[in-house]
């Protein structure tokens, strides 16, 4: 990596933290998009205390990604084959950085998670349509961070949960945040799935095509090439850096060859893959200031899942 990609990662790795700590709304998607009202750690007005898979929930079919299928009916049973997915940071017991956790409270967090009845799936696992049931938790990692082993060996290899690591190569193995090639390496032939997480981080926006369409598509096709070899497994699924994306950008991870993109926001990604938007799927951050909502909407979640086998509700509405 040159100097000026060094200084420049510096710079985007402090803004980041510092984009995260005073403004973890930048999160959020714009109101129209995936506006399903399960509640949302960074958009708290659109939670939806009644719970959601509901009547009410379902009849508008609001922000159900159902584009371009409007013939369809969807079913209850659809929907219930069903995953939140999760992204964690590091794991360095940085207290001041709301996307840090210590070992011991990421460990809380999971056992939490399993204690309402969860399973944790991976990516893989949904791209091949294998999830089973409402209460699902996908565990993802981005970044690409050097506590990641230690987060994998003492707290997630010994409950059996596989997270899927979404990286950006240019920083492997050439900064001290990162872990090395060599790491990546070793992890995924542990059965660890990677993802691309970008190239250099960027927002690989509408703007940065304008401003530079090099890197954009460096972004998109350098990543997937770079992440491949240096994981030497095939990389499918796509997490936009700050959840920023464009329909090009979209169109464009579509065309590279990934199966999936991962965007921010509220929502679920579904066994079905007719109620996914494929290149927009929604990921929720783990924050430290949004955990008391996550784990709200994961009980919310729970408790219709357990209430959803004795419904009598059979199908959706169109949308029509
Ligand atoms: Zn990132």
């Amino acid at each position: 990596m040159s100097r000026s990609k060094v200084g420049l990662f510096a710079i985007a790795s402090a803004s980041l933290l510092s984009l995260f700590v005073l403004a973890p709304s930048l999160y959020a998607l714009p109101p129209d998009r995936l506006s399903f009202p399960i509640g949302s750690p960074v958009a708290p007005e659109r939670m939806d205390d009644r719970g959601f898979l509901s009547a009410s929930a379902l009849s508008g079919l609001e922000g159900v990604p159902v584009a371009g299928k409007a013939e369809k009916d969807y079913r209850v049973s659809d929907l219930g084959n069903r995953a939140l997915v999760l992204c964690w940071h590091t794991f360095l017991g940085k207290e001041q950085f709301d996307t840090d956790f210590t070992l011991t409270e990421f460990a809380a967090q999971l056992d939490a998670i399993r204690a309402l009845g969860y399973s944790f799936p991976t990516v893989d696992d949904f791209l091949a349509g294998r999830i089973r049931g409402g209460r699902n938790v996908i565990v993802t990692i981005d970044d690409g961070n050097h506590s990641i082993p230690a987060a994998i060996d003492k707290v997630l290899s010994p409950r059996g949960i596989v997270p899927t690591l979404f990286v950006y190569p240019a920083v492997l193995g050439t900064t001290d945040f990162s872990i090395t090639d060599t790491e990546l390496a070793a992890l995924v032939a542990r059965g660890i799935p990677a993802g691309a997480h970008g190239y250099h981080h960027l927002r690989v926006t509408e703007a940065l095509y304008r401003e530079s369409p090099k890197e954009f598509m460096q972004e998109i096709y350098k990543a997937k090439d770079r992440a491949e070899a240096l994981s030497r497994s095939p990389i499918l699924a796509y997490a936009y850096p700050y959840g920023a994306l464009s329909p090009r950008t979209v169109a464009e991870v579509d065309k590279a060859g990934y199966a999936a993109g991962f965007a921010v926001g509220p929502g679920f990604v579904f066994a079905n893959k007719d109620l996914d938007r494929l290149y927009e799927l929604p990921r929720l951050v783990v924050l430290r200031s949004a955990w008391k909502d996550i784990y709200a909407l994961l009980q919310r979640n729970a408790a219709e899942d357990g209430s959803a086998t004795g419904g009598g509700q059979d199908s959706l509405p169109s949308n029509r």
